[in-house]
Protein backbone atom coordinates (compact mmCIF):
# COMPACT_ATOMS: atom_id res chain seq x y z
CA UNK A 1 0.00 0.00 0.00
CA UNK A 2 1.13 3.18 -1.21
CA UNK A 3 2.05 5.77 1.78
CA UNK A 4 3.52 9.19 0.20
CA UNK A 5 3.93 12.58 2.44
CA UNK A 6 4.06 16.09 1.81
CA UNK A 7 6.44 17.52 4.17
CA UNK A 8 6.55 21.08 3.85
CA UNK A 9 9.20 23.44 6.57
CA UNK A 10 6.76 26.26 7.63
CA UNK A 11 8.67 29.00 7.01
CA UNK A 12 7.22 30.56 4.31
CA UNK A 13 4.61 31.12 1.62
CA UNK A 14 3.69 27.50 0.17
CA UNK A 15 5.41 28.08 -3.37
CA UNK A 16 4.88 27.21 -6.72
CA UNK A 17 7.79 24.30 -6.15
CA UNK A 18 6.07 22.63 -3.06
CA UNK A 19 2.32 22.88 -4.73
CA UNK A 20 3.77 21.08 -7.15
CA UNK A 21 5.33 18.59 -4.91
CA UNK A 22 2.22 18.55 -2.62
CA UNK A 23 0.03 18.01 -6.05
CA UNK A 24 2.43 14.62 -7.24
CA UNK A 25 2.16 13.15 -4.20
CA UNK A 26 -1.56 13.50 -3.67
CA UNK A 27 -1.85 12.60 -7.14
CA UNK A 28 -0.08 8.96 -7.12
CA UNK A 29 -2.00 8.72 -3.89
CA UNK A 30 -5.23 9.15 -5.38
CA UNK A 31 -4.27 7.30 -8.17
CA UNK A 32 -3.10 4.07 -6.89
CA UNK A 33 -5.91 4.03 -3.34
CA UNK A 34 -2.67 4.92 -1.02
CA UNK A 35 -2.67 7.26 1.85
CA UNK A 36 -1.49 11.16 1.58
CA UNK A 37 0.43 12.35 4.84
CA UNK A 38 1.06 15.88 5.54
CA UNK A 39 3.92 16.37 8.20
CA UNK A 40 5.05 19.47 8.96
CA UNK A 41 9.16 20.05 9.32
CA UNK A 42 9.26 22.40 12.13
CA UNK A 43 12.48 21.57 13.65
CA UNK A 44 13.83 25.44 12.28
CA UNK A 45 12.95 26.95 15.76
CA UNK A 46 13.55 30.42 14.42
CA UNK A 47 11.95 30.51 11.33
CA UNK A 48 8.89 28.73 11.14
CA UNK A 49 5.68 29.66 12.25
CA UNK A 50 1.90 29.33 12.93
CA UNK A 51 1.25 31.60 10.73
CA UNK A 52 2.75 29.61 7.98
CA UNK A 53 1.55 26.64 8.60
CA UNK A 54 -1.76 28.17 8.06
CA UNK A 55 -1.21 29.63 4.88
CA UNK A 56 0.22 25.88 4.07
CA UNK A 57 -2.91 24.68 4.91
CA UNK A 58 -5.10 27.92 3.07
CA UNK A 59 -3.19 26.65 0.55
CA UNK A 60 -3.76 23.06 -0.23
CA UNK A 61 -6.96 23.45 0.85
CA UNK A 62 -7.69 26.34 -2.35
CA UNK A 63 -5.85 23.64 -4.51
CA UNK A 64 -8.28 20.54 -3.33
CA UNK A 65 -5.02 18.78 -2.08
CA UNK A 66 -6.79 16.99 0.77
CA UNK A 67 -4.28 15.03 3.27
CA UNK A 68 -5.67 11.41 4.98
CA UNK A 69 -3.31 12.09 7.71
CA UNK A 70 -1.79 14.88 9.51
CA UNK A 71 -2.63 17.81 11.23
CA UNK A 72 -6.74 18.64 11.22
CA UNK A 73 -7.37 21.81 9.12
CA UNK A 74 -8.67 24.07 11.75
CA UNK A 75 -7.77 22.06 14.31
CA UNK A 76 -5.86 24.58 16.30
CA UNK A 77 -5.27 24.40 19.42
CA UNK A 78 -7.37 21.84 20.10
CA UNK A 79 -6.89 19.93 23.36
CA UNK A 80 -5.47 16.41 23.83
CA UNK A 81 -6.87 13.17 25.02
CA UNK A 82 -5.75 14.75 28.99
CA UNK A 83 -7.48 17.75 28.16
CA UNK A 84 -4.02 19.19 28.02
CA UNK A 85 -3.38 22.19 25.42
CA UNK A 86 -1.96 20.64 22.40
CA UNK A 87 -1.23 22.94 19.40
CA UNK A 88 -3.00 21.27 16.65
CA UNK A 89 -5.41 18.00 16.38
CA UNK A 90 -4.66 15.76 14.11
CA UNK A 91 -5.86 12.44 12.52
CA UNK A 92 -4.27 9.38 11.96
CA UNK A 93 -2.40 6.69 13.46
CA UNK A 94 1.25 8.03 13.06
CA UNK A 95 1.18 11.14 15.05
CA UNK A 96 1.97 13.49 16.11
CA UNK A 97 2.48 15.31 12.86
CA UNK A 98 4.53 18.13 13.66
CA UNK A 99 7.89 17.42 13.86
CA UNK A 100 8.65 19.71 17.39
CA UNK A 101 6.52 17.19 19.19
CA UNK A 102 8.11 13.95 18.46
CA UNK A 103 11.30 15.03 19.73
CA UNK A 104 11.41 12.02 22.58
CA UNK A 105 11.24 10.07 19.15
CA UNK A 106 14.52 11.40 17.63
CA UNK A 107 16.08 11.56 21.12
CA UNK A 108 15.75 7.60 21.29
CA UNK A 109 17.38 7.11 18.07
CA UNK A 110 20.44 9.56 18.02
CA UNK A 111 21.30 7.91 21.70
CA UNK A 112 21.21 4.34 19.87
CA UNK A 113 22.92 5.06 16.99
CA UNK A 114 25.41 6.97 19.26
CA UNK A 115 25.63 4.09 21.70
CA UNK A 116 26.51 1.84 18.50
CA UNK A 117 29.06 4.37 17.23
CA UNK A 118 27.69 5.61 14.10
CA UNK A 119 27.44 9.03 15.17
CA UNK A 120 29.87 11.10 17.18
CA UNK A 121 29.93 14.16 19.88
CA UNK A 122 31.63 17.32 18.16
CA UNK A 123 32.67 20.43 20.59
CA UNK A 124 33.92 22.67 17.55
CA UNK A 125 32.12 25.92 18.00
CA UNK A 126 30.47 27.93 15.50
CA UNK A 127 33.43 30.36 14.67
CA UNK A 128 36.08 27.32 15.03
CA UNK A 129 33.86 25.76 12.20
CA UNK A 130 33.94 29.24 10.36
CA UNK A 131 37.54 29.70 10.47
CA UNK A 132 38.09 26.27 9.15
CA UNK A 133 35.77 27.21 6.25
CA UNK A 134 37.40 30.23 5.68
CA UNK A 135 40.41 28.38 5.09
CA UNK A 136 39.30 25.59 3.20
CA UNK A 137 37.66 28.41 0.71
CA UNK A 138 41.42 30.13 0.38
CA UNK A 139 42.97 26.98 -0.18
CA UNK A 140 40.76 26.24 -2.72
CA UNK A 141 38.88 22.85 -1.04
CA UNK A 142 35.21 22.17 -0.46
CA UNK A 143 34.98 23.39 2.94
CA UNK A 144 33.98 20.20 4.32
CA UNK A 145 33.88 19.65 8.20
CA UNK A 146 37.26 18.47 9.01
CA UNK A 147 36.48 15.78 11.35
CA UNK A 148 38.58 16.85 14.11
CA UNK A 149 36.23 15.38 16.34
CA UNK A 150 35.83 12.09 15.02
CA UNK A 151 38.16 10.42 16.72
CA UNK A 152 38.57 12.42 20.08
CA UNK A 153 39.82 10.56 23.54
CA UNK A 154 37.71 10.18 26.30
CA UNK A 155 39.94 12.66 27.93
CA UNK A 156 39.52 15.19 25.35
CA UNK A 157 35.38 14.70 25.30
CA UNK A 158 35.42 14.90 29.15
CA UNK A 159 37.58 18.35 29.45
CA UNK A 160 35.46 20.19 26.13
CA UNK A 161 32.65 19.19 28.92
CA UNK A 162 33.94 20.79 31.67
CA UNK A 163 34.49 23.98 29.79
CA UNK A 164 30.76 24.24 28.75
CA UNK A 165 30.71 23.58 25.48
CA UNK A 166 27.05 21.13 24.24
CA UNK A 167 28.01 19.11 21.32
CA UNK A 168 26.27 18.39 18.25
CA UNK A 169 26.22 15.33 16.97
CA UNK A 170 27.94 14.46 14.10
CA UNK A 171 27.13 10.91 11.74
CA UNK A 172 30.20 9.36 11.00
CA UNK A 173 30.50 9.05 7.16
CA UNK A 174 32.18 5.93 5.76
CA UNK A 175 35.26 7.18 4.68
CA UNK A 176 35.36 4.90 1.53
CA UNK A 177 32.68 3.29 -0.49
CA UNK A 178 29.46 4.61 -2.68
CA UNK A 179 26.14 5.41 -1.45
CA UNK A 180 24.28 4.70 -3.89
CA UNK A 181 19.84 4.80 -4.40
CA UNK A 182 17.70 4.21 -7.88
CA UNK A 183 15.55 7.13 -8.18
CA UNK A 184 12.01 6.66 -9.69
CA UNK A 185 13.26 9.60 -12.37
CA UNK A 186 16.40 9.29 -12.86
CA UNK A 187 17.63 5.86 -12.61
CA UNK A 188 20.54 5.28 -10.12
CA UNK A 189 22.26 7.87 -8.36
CA UNK A 190 25.40 7.66 -6.65
CA UNK A 191 27.69 9.52 -4.29
CA UNK A 192 31.12 8.75 -3.21
CA UNK A 193 30.87 8.78 0.74
CA UNK A 194 34.25 10.76 0.81
CA UNK A 195 31.93 13.59 -0.91
CA UNK A 196 29.82 13.71 2.04
CA UNK A 197 31.06 15.43 4.75
CA UNK A 198 30.19 14.49 8.67
CA UNK A 199 27.08 16.36 8.96
CA UNK A 200 25.04 16.95 11.54
CA UNK A 201 22.39 14.67 13.08
CA UNK A 202 21.29 16.57 16.69
CA UNK A 203 22.07 20.36 16.81
CA UNK A 204 24.28 21.70 20.19
CA UNK A 205 20.03 22.65 21.37
CA UNK A 206 19.37 18.94 21.40
CA UNK A 207 17.25 19.22 18.34
CA UNK A 208 17.17 16.95 15.56
CA UNK A 209 18.25 18.33 12.14
CA UNK A 210 16.12 18.05 9.22
CA UNK A 211 18.27 14.85 7.13
CA UNK A 212 17.43 12.88 10.82
CA UNK A 213 14.36 13.96 11.65
CA UNK A 214 12.87 13.24 8.47
CA UNK A 215 14.53 9.58 8.29
CA UNK A 216 12.65 8.54 11.52
CA UNK A 217 9.60 9.84 10.77
CA UNK A 218 9.78 8.29 6.55
CA UNK A 219 10.18 5.19 8.84
CA UNK A 220 7.81 5.20 11.66
CA UNK A 221 5.11 7.02 9.29
CA UNK A 222 5.81 4.03 7.20
CA UNK A 223 6.27 6.35 4.29
CA UNK A 224 7.05 3.94 0.57
CA UNK A 225 8.12 6.75 -1.71
CA UNK A 226 9.61 9.72 -1.24
CA UNK A 227 8.73 12.48 -3.57
CA UNK A 228 10.27 15.72 -3.73
CA UNK A 229 12.11 18.66 -5.41
CA UNK A 230 15.41 17.84 -7.29
CA UNK A 231 17.28 20.30 -4.34
CA UNK A 232 16.87 17.57 -2.23
CA UNK A 233 19.20 15.17 -3.93
CA UNK A 234 22.03 15.70 -2.05
CA UNK A 235 20.64 15.27 1.74
CA UNK A 236 19.49 11.47 -0.03
CA UNK A 237 22.17 9.62 0.67
CA UNK A 238 22.62 11.12 4.17
CA UNK A 239 19.53 9.88 4.89
CA UNK A 240 20.09 6.66 3.30
CA UNK A 241 23.01 6.04 5.68
CA UNK A 242 21.29 6.90 8.67
CA UNK A 243 18.49 4.80 7.50
CA UNK A 244 21.25 1.80 6.44
CA UNK A 245 22.92 2.78 10.37
CA UNK A 246 19.69 2.17 11.87
CA UNK A 247 18.76 -1.05 10.02
CA UNK A 248 15.78 0.32 8.13
CA UNK A 249 14.79 0.01 4.44
CA UNK A 250 15.03 3.43 2.79
CA UNK A 251 11.73 4.44 0.73
CA UNK A 252 11.31 4.48 -3.05
CA UNK A 253 13.03 8.24 -3.67
CA UNK A 254 11.85 10.09 -6.63
CA UNK A 255 13.39 13.77 -7.10
CA UNK A 256 11.46 16.05 -9.56
CA UNK A 257 13.10 18.54 -11.83
CA UNK A 258 13.77 22.27 -10.47
CA UNK A 259 11.51 24.65 -11.96
CA UNK A 260 12.53 27.89 -13.94
CA UNK A 261 11.53 31.19 -14.84
CA UNK A 262 10.33 31.89 -18.53
CA UNK A 263 14.31 33.47 -18.62
CA UNK A 264 15.99 30.26 -18.16
CA UNK A 265 17.05 30.86 -14.49
CA UNK A 266 15.60 29.80 -11.33
CA UNK A 267 11.90 30.21 -10.56
CA UNK A 268 12.22 33.55 -8.12
CA UNK A 269 9.72 36.15 -7.21
CA UNK A 270 11.02 38.53 -9.52
CA UNK A 271 9.21 36.41 -12.40
CA UNK A 272 6.00 37.48 -11.11
CA UNK A 273 3.61 35.19 -8.18
CA UNK A 274 5.51 32.41 -6.69
CA UNK A 275 3.36 31.60 -3.82
CA UNK A 276 0.22 29.58 -4.55
CA UNK A 277 -2.41 32.24 -2.90
CA UNK A 278 -1.13 34.91 -5.12
CA UNK A 279 -2.58 33.32 -7.95
CA UNK A 280 -5.70 33.29 -5.94
CA UNK A 281 -5.76 36.44 -5.62
CA UNK A 282 -4.71 37.44 -9.07
CA UNK A 283 -7.71 35.92 -10.45
CA UNK A 284 -6.54 32.45 -11.55
CA UNK A 285 -8.98 29.09 -10.70
CA UNK A 286 -7.41 26.38 -8.58
CA UNK A 287 -8.17 24.00 -11.36
CA UNK A 288 -6.36 26.37 -13.75
CA UNK A 289 -3.10 25.82 -11.68
CA UNK A 290 -3.63 22.18 -10.70
CA UNK A 291 -3.97 21.52 -14.43
CA UNK A 292 -1.07 24.09 -14.84
CA UNK A 293 1.27 22.98 -11.98
CA UNK A 294 0.91 18.94 -13.31
CA UNK A 295 2.37 19.72 -16.48
CA UNK A 296 5.53 21.40 -14.69
CA UNK A 297 7.73 18.20 -15.17
CA UNK A 298 5.31 15.57 -16.15
CA UNK A 299 3.71 14.91 -19.82
CA UNK A 300 1.45 12.16 -21.21
CA UNK A 301 3.45 10.65 -24.54
CA UNK A 302 0.83 12.82 -26.28
CA UNK A 303 1.59 15.89 -24.77
CA UNK A 304 -1.98 16.52 -23.47
CA UNK A 305 -2.74 19.52 -22.41
CA UNK A 306 -6.08 19.71 -20.80
CA UNK A 307 -7.12 17.01 -17.88
CA UNK A 308 -10.48 16.90 -16.36
CA UNK A 309 -9.44 16.36 -12.61
CA UNK A 310 -10.72 12.34 -12.90
CA UNK A 311 -8.44 12.38 -15.55
CA UNK A 312 -5.33 13.97 -14.18
CA UNK A 313 -5.90 11.04 -11.12
CA UNK A 314 -5.83 8.41 -13.91
CA UNK A 315 -3.17 9.37 -16.10
CA UNK A 316 -0.46 11.01 -13.90
CA UNK A 317 2.74 8.56 -13.94
CA UNK A 318 6.07 8.75 -11.84
CA UNK A 319 7.82 7.22 -14.16
CA UNK A 320 6.66 9.92 -16.94
CA UNK A 321 8.01 12.87 -14.64
CA UNK A 322 11.12 14.07 -16.41
CA UNK A 323 14.17 15.11 -14.62
CA UNK A 324 15.13 18.26 -17.23
CA UNK A 325 14.22 21.32 -15.12
CA UNK A 326 10.18 22.63 -16.10
CA UNK A 327 9.80 26.55 -16.85
CA UNK A 328 7.20 28.35 -15.83
CA UNK A 329 5.33 29.93 -18.20
CA UNK A 330 2.45 32.44 -17.07
CA UNK A 331 1.54 33.28 -20.54
CA UNK A 332 0.23 29.30 -20.73
CA UNK A 333 -0.90 29.32 -17.27
CA UNK A 334 -3.08 32.42 -18.43
CA UNK A 335 -4.40 30.67 -21.28
CA UNK A 336 -5.49 27.56 -19.09
CA UNK A 337 -6.81 29.84 -16.70
CA UNK A 338 -9.19 31.75 -19.40
CA UNK A 339 -10.35 27.77 -21.25
CA UNK A 340 -11.16 27.11 -17.52
CA UNK A 341 -13.09 30.14 -17.06
CA UNK A 342 -15.24 29.78 -20.20
CA UNK A 343 -16.04 26.40 -18.75
CA UNK A 344 -17.82 28.26 -15.71
CA UNK A 345 -22.08 28.55 -15.45
CA UNK A 346 -22.78 32.34 -15.04
CA UNK A 347 -23.75 32.22 -11.16
CA UNK A 348 -20.02 29.95 -11.03
CA UNK A 349 -18.69 33.03 -12.77
CA UNK A 350 -20.39 35.97 -11.35
CA UNK A 351 -18.87 34.28 -7.27
CA UNK A 352 -15.62 34.12 -9.08
CA UNK A 353 -15.52 37.52 -10.45
CA UNK A 354 -17.47 39.34 -7.63
CA UNK A 355 -14.22 39.85 -5.72
CA UNK A 356 -12.43 42.11 -8.36
CA UNK A 357 -15.37 44.44 -9.23
CA UNK A 358 -15.09 46.46 -6.23
CA UNK A 359 -18.41 48.65 -5.40
CA UNK A 360 -21.66 47.71 -8.07
CA UNK A 361 -24.30 50.42 -7.99
CA UNK A 362 -27.30 48.71 -6.57
CA UNK A 363 -29.81 48.98 -9.68
CA UNK A 364 -26.76 46.61 -11.57
CA UNK A 365 -26.97 44.31 -8.80
CA UNK A 366 -30.09 42.20 -10.50
CA UNK A 367 -28.35 42.27 -14.06
CA UNK A 368 -24.94 41.56 -12.38
CA UNK A 369 -24.48 37.61 -13.73
CA UNK A 370 -25.24 38.94 -16.74
CA UNK A 371 -22.71 41.64 -17.50
CA UNK A 372 -20.40 39.75 -15.95
CA UNK A 373 -21.27 36.81 -18.37
CA UNK A 374 -20.56 39.57 -21.28
CA UNK A 375 -17.07 38.91 -21.34
CA UNK A 376 -16.50 35.67 -20.24
CA UNK A 377 -14.87 34.45 -23.48
CA UNK A 378 -12.59 37.06 -22.84
CA UNK A 379 -11.21 36.51 -19.20
CA UNK A 380 -7.78 35.24 -18.41
CA UNK A 381 -7.72 36.17 -14.87
CA UNK A 382 -10.56 37.14 -12.66
CA UNK A 383 -8.45 40.41 -11.97
CA UNK A 384 -8.92 41.31 -15.64
CA UNK A 385 -13.26 41.85 -14.85
CA UNK A 386 -12.39 45.50 -13.44
CA UNK A 387 -10.82 46.44 -16.36
CA UNK A 388 -13.10 45.06 -18.77
CA UNK A 389 -16.01 45.72 -17.00
CA UNK A 390 -15.07 48.85 -15.07
CA UNK A 391 -17.35 51.47 -17.11
CA UNK A 392 -20.69 49.40 -16.21
CA UNK A 393 -20.68 50.58 -12.57
CA UNK A 394 -18.86 54.32 -13.28
CA UNK A 395 -20.64 56.59 -15.03
CA UNK A 396 -18.21 59.31 -14.89
CA UNK A 397 -15.20 57.65 -16.93
CA UNK A 398 -13.42 59.88 -19.11
CA UNK A 399 -13.89 59.68 -22.79
CA UNK A 400 -10.60 59.73 -24.76
CA UNK A 401 -10.70 61.89 -27.53
CA UNK A 402 -8.33 60.22 -29.58
CA UNK A 403 -9.46 56.94 -29.46
CA UNK A 404 -13.25 58.45 -31.90
CA UNK A 405 -10.51 61.07 -33.77
CA UNK A 406 -8.66 58.22 -34.89
CA UNK A 407 -11.58 56.38 -36.13
CA UNK A 408 -13.08 59.88 -37.18
CA UNK A 409 -10.06 59.96 -39.72
CA UNK A 410 -10.72 57.02 -41.48
CA UNK A 411 -14.30 57.10 -42.01
CA UNK A 412 -16.39 58.51 -44.99
CA UNK A 413 -19.52 59.85 -43.63
CA UNK A 414 -18.49 61.01 -40.05
CA UNK A 415 -15.79 63.32 -40.35
CA UNK A 416 -16.73 66.18 -38.25
CA UNK A 417 -18.05 67.44 -35.19
CA UNK A 418 -21.22 68.14 -36.94
CA UNK A 419 -21.82 64.42 -38.34
CA UNK A 420 -20.73 63.10 -35.04
CA UNK A 421 -23.62 65.16 -33.21
CA UNK A 422 -26.06 64.15 -35.91
CA UNK A 423 -25.19 60.16 -35.34
CA UNK A 424 -25.71 60.62 -31.45
CA UNK A 425 -28.93 62.67 -32.04
CA UNK A 426 -30.16 60.31 -34.15
CA UNK A 427 -29.15 57.14 -31.83
CA UNK A 428 -31.36 58.68 -29.49
CA UNK A 429 -34.07 59.61 -31.33
CA UNK A 430 -34.35 55.92 -32.51
CA UNK A 431 -33.26 54.21 -29.25
CA UNK A 432 -35.66 56.66 -27.40
CA UNK A 433 -38.73 55.33 -29.58
CA UNK A 434 -38.24 51.57 -29.92
CA UNK A 435 -40.73 49.36 -28.83
CA UNK A 436 -38.71 46.10 -28.87
CA UNK A 437 -35.35 46.59 -27.03
CA UNK A 438 -34.41 43.07 -27.05
CA UNK A 439 -31.03 42.03 -28.55
CA UNK A 440 -32.71 41.39 -31.70
CA UNK A 441 -34.79 44.82 -31.64
CA UNK A 442 -31.71 46.94 -30.91
CA UNK A 443 -30.22 45.42 -33.49
CA UNK A 444 -32.17 45.63 -36.29
CA UNK A 445 -33.06 49.10 -35.58
CA UNK A 446 -29.41 50.15 -35.34
CA UNK A 447 -28.98 48.53 -38.81
CA UNK A 448 -31.81 51.05 -39.51
CA UNK A 449 -30.78 53.83 -39.01
CA UNK A 450 -27.56 53.39 -41.01
CA UNK A 451 -29.52 52.34 -44.07
CA UNK A 452 -32.00 54.97 -43.69
CA UNK A 453 -29.24 57.67 -43.74
CA UNK A 454 -26.56 55.57 -45.85
CA UNK A 455 -24.30 55.31 -43.09
CA UNK A 456 -22.02 52.58 -42.64
CA UNK A 457 -22.66 50.48 -39.78
CA UNK A 458 -19.27 50.78 -37.99
CA UNK A 459 -20.30 54.84 -38.11
CA UNK A 460 -23.94 53.97 -35.85
CA UNK A 461 -22.01 51.61 -34.07
CA UNK A 462 -19.03 53.07 -32.98
CA UNK A 463 -20.17 56.06 -31.58
CA UNK A 464 -22.59 54.56 -29.62
CA UNK A 465 -20.20 51.72 -27.79
CA UNK A 466 -18.06 55.03 -27.45
CA UNK A 467 -20.50 57.02 -26.32
CA UNK A 468 -22.04 54.12 -23.65
CA UNK A 469 -18.39 52.60 -22.48
CA UNK A 470 -15.99 55.00 -23.76
CA UNK A 471 -14.08 52.50 -25.68
CA UNK A 472 -14.03 51.51 -29.30
CA UNK A 473 -13.82 47.85 -28.16
CA UNK A 474 -15.65 45.66 -25.60
CA UNK A 475 -18.73 43.61 -25.42
CA UNK A 476 -21.09 42.71 -27.99
CA UNK A 477 -22.93 45.29 -28.45
CA UNK A 478 -26.17 44.78 -29.07
CA UNK A 479 -26.27 42.45 -25.93
CA UNK A 480 -25.06 44.90 -23.46
CA UNK A 481 -27.30 47.91 -24.78
CA UNK A 482 -30.54 45.09 -24.43
CA UNK A 483 -29.13 43.92 -21.20
CA UNK A 484 -28.99 47.45 -19.65
CA UNK A 485 -31.88 49.03 -21.00
CA UNK A 486 -32.80 52.11 -22.55
CA UNK A 487 -32.69 54.99 -19.65
CA UNK A 488 -28.85 53.84 -18.86
CA UNK A 489 -28.30 53.64 -22.98
CA UNK A 490 -30.05 56.97 -23.62
CA UNK A 491 -28.41 58.57 -20.34
CA UNK A 492 -24.67 57.97 -21.93
CA UNK A 493 -25.62 59.03 -25.70
CA UNK A 494 -26.69 62.88 -23.68
CA UNK A 495 -23.40 62.59 -21.53
CA UNK A 496 -21.19 62.13 -24.33
CA UNK A 497 -23.84 64.61 -26.98
CA UNK A 498 -23.32 67.06 -23.95
CA UNK A 499 -19.87 66.79 -23.52
CA UNK A 500 -18.93 67.30 -26.72
CA UNK A 501 -20.70 69.73 -27.23
CA UNK A 502 -19.55 72.07 -24.22
CA UNK A 503 -15.81 71.62 -26.13
CA UNK A 504 -15.00 74.69 -27.01
CA UNK A 505 -12.55 75.19 -29.73
CA UNK A 506 -11.50 73.40 -32.75
CA UNK A 507 -13.59 71.07 -34.52
CA UNK A 508 -12.04 67.25 -34.60
CA UNK A 509 -11.57 67.18 -38.25
CA UNK A 510 -12.88 69.48 -40.59
N1 LIG B 1 10.90 20.01 4.86
C1 LIG B 1 11.48 19.84 3.57
C2 LIG B 1 11.21 21.06 2.73
O1 LIG B 1 10.30 21.81 3.00
C3 LIG B 1 10.89 18.65 2.88
C4 LIG B 1 11.89 17.67 2.54
C5 LIG B 1 11.37 16.33 2.11
O2 LIG B 1 10.37 16.26 1.43
O3 LIG B 1 12.03 15.37 2.48
O4 LIG B 1 11.90 21.30 1.78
Amino acid sequence: MMRVRFAPSPTGYLHVGGARTALYNWLLARKLKGTFILRIEDTDELRSSDDSVRQIFDSLRWLGLDWDEGPLDGGEGASGRGGEKKRWASKGNFGPYFQMERQEIYRKYSQELLTKGALYECFCTEEELQAHRDQALLAKRAPRYSKLCRRLSEKEKESFRAQGRAPTLRFAVPEEGQTVFDDSIRDRVSFSNLELEDFIVVKSSGGPTYNFACVVDDHLMEITHVIRGEDHISNTPKQILIFQAIGWPAPQYAHLSILLGPDGSRLSKRHGATSILEFKDQGYLSQAVVNYLALLGWATQDSQDLFAHEELIAKFELERCQKNPAAFDYAKLQWMNGIYIRKLTKSQLLAAVRPFLGPVPANLEPILEEIVALEQEKYRTFAEARDLLGFFFNDNFDYRWEDIEGLMAKSLNLKTRADLDRVLAELAKRLGGLADFSVAGVEVSLRALAKDFGWKNTEVFHPLRFAVSGKLQGPSLFHMIALLGRDWTLGRVARLAGLKNSLAGAPIQE
